[in-house]
C-alpha cells in the first residue's frame, strides 16, 4: 500500500486512485461455474443439516448446493430466494463463519467448511444476471399495508406481502432505499452498486410503491397510517448513536463511525474522500471494524481500534477481527477513553486501562494517549424517535414471536425490534415472518 500523502489532519488522496480501487475490490470474488461445481462437490448433503438450522432464514442449504452441483444454479437461486429474498446481499455480508459455515460438518471434521456463502452468491448472481424476477403475485386481496423503512426488514416484508397479493406502500425517510445495505455495509462487501441493483430487482414483483423522503413522525404519523392502511410494519432500524459523554466530543474530526461509513458508501470517487493520517476508532463491533479497515484502505497511516473489554468479548466476529489485523489495523483491548485532547483541533485520545474484577469492568489509574487527527465513535446505535404508544424493552420495540407490537395492527422487525441479532439476515427473516403473520391476520389464512 504505497503512501502518497503524509500530511497531518484530514486529507484526501492519501493513495493513488488505482491503489484505492484495488483496496476496495470485492472481498470474496464470485466463483465461475467450474469453481462453483468444485466447491459444491465438497458438500455431504447432510440429512438434518446443521448449516440449515444455523441459518436465520432457514434456507435449504443442502438442496441448493445439490442444485448447483447438478448445473442448475437458477433453481438453486430460487431455493434460496424462497426463504430469503435478499439472498444476494446476505451471500456477501452474512458472518457465515459464525452461522452456517461454523457448524458445517466439514468445518468440524477438517477445519474447512463448504463455502456456503460464496455458493449462495454464485446462484443468486446467476439468476439476477438474467434480469428476470422469479416470483409472481397472487390474485389481489384488496388489502393495503404500510411499511416504514426500505431497509432489509422493510423490503423483505414488502416483497412477501406483495407476493401474497397485498398492495404495499413503503415510507422511507431517506432519498434512497436499501437501508444499511446502501449506507452501512463495508464497500468491499457490496461492490458495483449491488444494493441498488438488488432493490430494483426485488421491486420486479410489482405491487410495491416506495415513497422516499417520507419519515414517520414528520411526513406521516402512525395514527395516520393505521387509518389509511389495513396493517403497518415498522422496519426503521436504529437511527440514533450512543455518545462517549466526554469533553471535546464536539471537536471537528470527532465523528460517528456510521456517518463516515455512509459518506464513504455514497462517494463517487473514494480516492478523493478525506481521511486522517492517524485514526482512532472506539468500539468493538462490526461498525468499529468497518470504519477502521476502510480508513486504512483509504490510506490512513496508523489506525487503532480501542475496545474497553477483552478481545473475546468483541461483538465483531473472529473473521472480522483477523481481517482488520491483516489490513494493518492495530487492536487495543481493555482500555476505555477518558479524554479527547487538543486545543482547538483534535490531537489525541487518552485511554485508561480496564480490568474485569468479579464480573465487573473496572477502570484502572494507568493511562496512555494515542496521537490522532481523526476519531470515530462506534459504541452502538439506538432507536430514533418513535411513536410513544409503542412499548419498548431494552431500547427496542417490544414484539412477540410473530413480530406483533403492543399496538393492534402494527408489526415490527429488524434492528428496531426486540430479539434478533442486528444482522442483515435476521432483519430479512423478521420482515418475512411479520408479512406471513400480517397475511394470516388480514385474510384469516393460517
Ligand atoms: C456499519 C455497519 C456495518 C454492518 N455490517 C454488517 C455485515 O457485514 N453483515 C451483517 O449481517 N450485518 C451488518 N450490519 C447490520 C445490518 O446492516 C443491520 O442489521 C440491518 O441493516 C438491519 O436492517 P433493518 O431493515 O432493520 O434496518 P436498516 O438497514 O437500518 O434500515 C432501516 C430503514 O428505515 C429508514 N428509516 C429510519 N427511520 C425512519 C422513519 N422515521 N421513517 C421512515 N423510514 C425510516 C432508514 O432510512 C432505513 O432505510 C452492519 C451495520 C452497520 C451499522
Ligand atoms: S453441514 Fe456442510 S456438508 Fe452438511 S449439508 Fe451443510 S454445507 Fe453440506
Amino acid at each position: 500500500m504505497p503512501q502518497t500523502n503524509r500530511e497531518n489532519g484530514i486529507s484526501p488522496a492519501r493513495l493513488a486512485p488505482a491503489d484505492v480501487q484495488a483496496n476496495f475490490s470485492d472481498l470474496h470474488p464470485a466463483y465461475d461455474e467450474h469453481e462453483a461445481r468444485v466447491a459444491a462437490d465438497r458438500c455431504y448433503f447432510c440429512h438434518d443439516a446443521p448449516c440449515m438450522t444455523a441459518c436465520p432464514t432457514s434456507i435449504d442449504i443442502p438442496l441448493f448446493i445439490r442444485q448447483i452441483a447438478t448445473g442448475t444454479s437458477e433453481a438453486a437461486a430460487k431455493t434460496i430466494l424462497d426463504q430469503n429474498i435478499l439472498g444476494g446481499m446476505c451471500a456477501r455480508v452474512c458472518p457465515t463463519e459464525t452461522l452456517c459455515e461454523e457448524v458445517c460438518v466439514r468445518e468440524i471434521a477438517e477445519g474447512k467448511p463448504v463455502e456456503i456463502g460464496r455458493l449462495q452468491r454464485h446462484a443468486t448472481d446467476t439468476l439476477m444476471a438474467q434480469g428476470k424476477h422469479p416470483f409472481t403475485r397472487a390474485a389481489s386481496t384488496g388489502k393495503t399495508v404500510a411499511v416504514v423503512g426500505a431497509g432489509p426488514a422493510g423490503l423483505a416484508c414488502a416483497h412477501r406481502l406483495a407476493m401474497l397479493g397485498h398492495d404495499v406502500v413503503v415510507f422511507e425517510a431517506r432519498a434512497k432505499g436499501g437501508g444499511l445495505n446502501e449506507f452501512g455495509i463495508a464497500a468491499y462487501k457490496s461492490t458495483n452498486d449491488f444494493a441498488q441493483k438488488e432493490l430494483d430487482w426485488l421491486l420486479g414483483i410489482g405491487g410495491i410503491d416506495i415513497r422516499y423522503d417520507q419519515p414517520l413522525g414528520k411526513s406521516v404519523t402512525l395514527d395516520g397510517l393505521q387509518s389509511d392502511f389495513d396493517a403497518v410494519f415498522l422496519g426503521m432500524g436504529l437511527t440514533a448513536v450512543n455518545a462517549l459523554r466526554l469533553d471535546g466530543e464536539d471537536k471537528e474530526n470527532v465523528t460517528d463511525a456510521v456517518d463516515f461509513i455512509a459518506e464513504l458508501r455514497q462517494a463517487s470517487d473514494l480516492s478523493k474522500l478525506p481521511v486522517g493520517r492517524r485514526v482512532v476508532v472506539i468500539g468493538g463491533g462490526m461498525t468499529a471494524i468497518d470504519a477502521g479497515v476502510q480508513a486504512k484502505l483509504l490510506g490512513a497511516e496508523d489506525v487503532t481500534i480501542v475496545y474497553r473489554r477483552g478481545q473475546e468479548a468483541m461483538a465483531a466476529s473472529k473473521f472480522e477481527q483477523d481481517l482488520a489485523q491483516q489490513k494493518g489495523v492495530t487492536l487495543i483491548c481493555n482500555a476505555t477513553p477518558v479524554g479527547i485532547e487538543g486545543n482547538g483541533s483534535l490531537t489525541g485520545v487518552t485511554f485508561a486501562y480496564t480490568e474485569t474484577q468479579n464480573g465487573k469492568l473496572v477502570t484502572l489509574d494507568e493511562t496512555f494517549t494515542l496521537p490522532a487527527d481523526q476519531l470515530f465513535k462506534a459504541i452502538g446505535q439506538a432507536l430514533g424517535d418513535i411513536p410513544d404508544t409503542l412499548k419498548i424493552e431494552s431500547g427496542k420495540i417490544t414484539v412477540d414471536a410473530a413480530q406483533k407490537t403492543n399496538v393492534a395492527g402494527v408489526w415490527a422487525g429488524g434492528d428496531c425490534a426486540s430479539g434478533g441479532d442486528d444482522l442483515t439476515v435476521t432483519a430479512v427473516a423478521e420482515g418475512r415472518d411479520a408479512a406471513m403473520d400480517i397475511h394470516a391476520t388480514l385474510t384469516g389464512a393460517s
